[in-house]
């Protein structure tokens, strides 16, 4: 076993800085030297810091951990995990990166910088190959990494599955999102009960342009994005964690429901990304029954990092529909960021 990497996580107070603490627990390659949030915390054991969400107990290592301020001088690691909000994202990251750390991160502030990797291992592991050009662009020895936006994740999966197999042209897709999506204590209780609201941020936005990076192609040193339109609606409702998109794309060439069935079970990720520790096993699995997937059934199958499709069939006006599932703060945020740094690790550019 390799000696452990020391790893910080950013922001490790809220939805998904907690789901770092509980997938970080037993990892064989990272152990835990830092935890930071903001003033409000700094100073405090974590387990006092933070409103634990999750039904499994907080690990006992970080209970008493004293948390500290997101600054690269307040920590020892060569890992930073950042849950940090977007805007402070932008600022503080680049500087973790100029001091050597290599940031893994879950804002929106560098997904579409040309030299950042926005990576799903199970689809574009290649693209990690920009942290190479970043590096050299930027004159740091660290690096930014990102994953894509939690609606985007467990979409673009399937749809890679079918661009491989068959083309992709059009696709048109409805959310259905969490609320662990909005953070903690996100969307208040009586806006949401009895509620679906149409409108989350500027997440639309990043439905139609993030899966065209990650389907696109790697080229010298940015990503030529896929020739792909896309069409969202994006959508909260009362369910506490799991995304669900119902998706018709327009494919290459006609295809009966169960061709692409069978495509999107044979789905592999790619070799690189295979074996890694948090590798989705398997990358998707599609569902029979007429009313699957449902998020209270069916988010945590392969631990919450599979992407589970269903409800496959003939769509009048492109060509198929179907339903996707992704548990948005373990494969759609902490475990996707998790996933990332073992590619990191394997691919020898940390
Ligand atoms: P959250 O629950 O609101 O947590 C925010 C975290 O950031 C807390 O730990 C908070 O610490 C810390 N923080 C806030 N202001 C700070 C400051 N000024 N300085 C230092 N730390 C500060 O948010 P979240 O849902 O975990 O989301 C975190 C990031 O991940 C966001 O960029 C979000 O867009 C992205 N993301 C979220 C999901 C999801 O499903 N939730 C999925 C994908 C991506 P205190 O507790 O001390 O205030």
């Amino acid at each position: 076993m390799p000696q452990s990497i020391p790893v910080a996580v950013l922001g490790a107070t809220g939805s998904v800085g907690q789901r770092f603490i509980s997938l970080l627990e037993n990892h064989p390659l990272f152990k835990v030297t830092a935890l930071a949030a903001s003033d409000r915390s700094v100073g405090q054991p974590y387990a006092q810091a933070c409103h634990w969400l999750l039904p499994e107990p907080m690990p006992a290592w970080a209970r008493d951990m004293v948390v500290v301020p997101c600054l690269p001088e307040a920590m020892d690691a060569r890992i930073v995990f950042s849950a940090l909000p977007t805007d402070l994202a932008k600022d503080l990251e680049p500087r973790f990166a100029q001091a050597g750390f290599a940031v893994c991160s879950n804002a929106s502030s560098y997904r579409r910088a040309e030299d950042v990797p926005l990576l799903l291992p199970e689809v574009n592991a290649d693209h990690i190959g920009l942290v190479r050009s970043q590096r050299q662009a930027r004159g740091w020895s660290g690096c930014i990494l990102t994953n894509p936006n939690c609606t985007s994740t467990g979409l673009t999966v399937a749809l890679k599955a079918l661009q491989d197999a068959f083309g992709l042209k059009r696709v048109f897709a409805v959310s259905l999102q969490a609320l662990s999506g909005a953070g903690y204590p996100g969307i208040p209780s009586v806006d949401i009960i009895d509620n679906v609201i149409p409108n989350i941020g500027d997440e639309e936005d990043k439905v139609e342009w993030e899966p065209r990076k990650m389907l696109g192609k790697l080229g010298p040193d940015s990503i030529a994005l896929a020739q792909v339109k896309f069409s969202a609606h994006t959508n909260r409702v009362a369910v506490i964690d799991g995304h669900v998109v119902c998706t018709s794309v327009e494919l290459g060439r006609e295809v009966s429901p169960e061709e692409a069935v069978r495509a999107l079970r044979a789905y592999q990720a790619p070799a690189a990304a295979r074996a890694l520790h948090s590798a989705p096993r398997p990358a998707i699995v599609v569902r029979d029954e007429a009313d699957r997937p449902q998020p209270r059934l069916d988010r945590m199958t392969g631990q919450g990092m599979t992407t589970v499709v269903g409800r496959v069939r003939v769509d009048p006006l492109l060509h198929l529909k179907f339903v996707v599932l992704s548990h948005n703060t373990i494969r759609g945020a902490a475990g996707g960021s998790i996933y990332n740094a073992e590619l990191l690790v394997a691919e020898k550019l940390l």
